[in-house]
């Protein structure tokens, strides 16, 4: 007998609670929170794709404009199998509120195709990255609306995306897209930008708490660009990195791993494998091997949720014995484990503040598009730096004056900014007293 699978967790919906839960304390007007909770526009498209055995292959992708109140809608495009049209409504409206949290002019966005890339020559990737961009081409652009990398996305297919733009509109256009290769109008310093965001963050929270680094344990599930990254800098500071995950499992090691080898590692072989590595010789070493969700229960000071969302749920939060949560990931905490973990006394260091670094430097990028001027890369991190540290700080004292979580205090920080925006156009009282 078929037994009907359960159905999927709306995560827009759930991602939009925060709007009423941060009302309750950010003086803004009630038709901005009214406006948040519907996307702009979505746009929803099938991209045949001929696969290099010759036969055809048909793959949908979405892209949804949250908010442009503030400036053009940002946001990564995202590979994956699960990708669904809700997912990516909550991933652009935490753009939305993310870029808000950095005051960096700009609103949200998000993009998706559903695939798994791994199964993918280079060829048909970069067909299907081309063909993705031919259907949403007028949907996207500098003043408009600019992606970037995601999940399973990278420079190079930025690169071959904003090649197909350029071809389409008949001229030159880097700005239309971040996270590009450097030689094709990249950044310096995007590449580990969401990580060391992450670590600016880190770096303000270990005054708060008085920590020592060396005494300090992290875990960090995930180890993609921005795992790798937040997980290089703590341990270059002295942290020490206890646990490491992929999609495959993870490694233990109590003493902590050397991250470097780590990298080396994953990046030569796709695959996490418990190394020290001196120059090209790597040797394995002891460790034990624990799942993903053992991972997440390890009792360290930090855990980094640095994959995908709602890993988190009302079903383990109750089991986390991390002090402090840093979410490198987008939405790893559902709502409804928020309170548990709150109740537990788990400091939470929020997505839309913790991992806001990537689009940070995302529009450092844009903007030196737009120039035609580049800066060096010591430029680009004193920058986020300052960025990162003075938000920081702000949504601290927002928690501390209202008596919130951190995430209360992004969203109430976030909601001032973009609820300024809107009712600048006007507000019922406005348009009621001024007839
Ligand atoms: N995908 C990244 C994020 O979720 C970066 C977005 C961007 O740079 O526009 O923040």
């Amino acid at each position: 007998m078929h037994t009907p699978k359960a159905p999927e967790p709306d995560v827009f919906l759930d991602a939009i609670q925060n709007l009423d839960h941060a009302f309750k304390f950010a003086n803004i007007h009630s038709e901005a929170i009214e406006r948040l909770k519907y996307p702009k526009m979505m746009i929803h498209v099938s991209i045949p794709i001929r696969m290099d055995d010759g036969s055809m292959r048909v793959f949908e992708g979405y892209r949804v404009r949250h908010d442009d109140t503030r400036g053009p809608s940002k946001g990564g495009i995202r590979y994956h199998p699960d990708v669904n049209l809700s997912e990516v409504k909550a991933l652009a409206f935490w753009m939305t509120c993310k870029t808000a949290v950095v005051n960096i002019p700009f609103g949200g966005a998000k993009g998706g195709v559903i695939v798994n890339p791994k199964e993918l020559s280079p060829m048909e990737l970069e067909r299907l990255s081309r063909g993705f961009i031919q259907r949403i081409a007028d949907f996207i652009g500098p003043e408009t609306d600019v992606p970037a990398p995601d999940v399973y996305t990278n420079p190079m297919i930025m690169g071959w995306m904003m090649d197909e733009f350029s071809k389409i509109r008949r001229h030159h256009i880097p700005a239309v897209i971040t996270g590009k290769p450097i030689p094709l109008g990249g950044s310096q310093g995007r590449l580990d930008a969401t990580g060391r965001g992450a670590y600016f963050c880190v770096k303000e929270h270990e005054k708060q708490r008085g920590w020592k680094p060396e005494n300090v344990t992290v875990a960090v599930q995930g180890f993609g660009n921005a795992g790798q990254s937040i997980a290089r800098l703590l341990h270059a500071d002295g942290y020490r990195v206890v646990a490491v995950s992929d999609s495959q499992g993870g490694i233990y090691r109590e003493e902590g791993f050397h991250v470097p080898s780590l990298i080396q590692a994953k990046q030569s072989t796709h695959r996490l494998h418990p190394v020290y590595c001196t120059d090209s010789l790597c040797e394995l070493i002891d460790t034990s091997r624990i799942s993903n969700e053992e991972l997440l229960e390890l009792d360290v000071d930090i855990l980094v949720p640095a994959a995908l969302e709602c890993v988190i749920t009302s079903e383990n939060a109750s089991r986390i014995k991390a002090r402090t949560i840093l979410e490198v990931a987008n939405g790893p905490v559902e709502s409804a484990a928020d309170p548990v973990l709150r109740e537990h006394g788990v400091f939470v260091i929020p997505d839309i503040l913790a991992n806001a670094g990537g689009v940070t430097v995302s529009y450092f990028e844009w903007v030196q598009n737009k120039a035609g001027y580049y800066w060096t890369e010591e430029e680009v991190h004193a920058k986020l730096h300052l960025i990162m540290t003075r938000e920081y700080r702000a949504v601290s004292e927002l928690a501390e004056i209202h008596d919130v979580d951190m995430r209360t205090a992004a969203y109430i920080h976030a909601l001032t900014r973009i609820g300024e925006a809107i009712t600048a156009h006007g507000t019922k009282e406005y348009f009621r007293n001024n007839k």
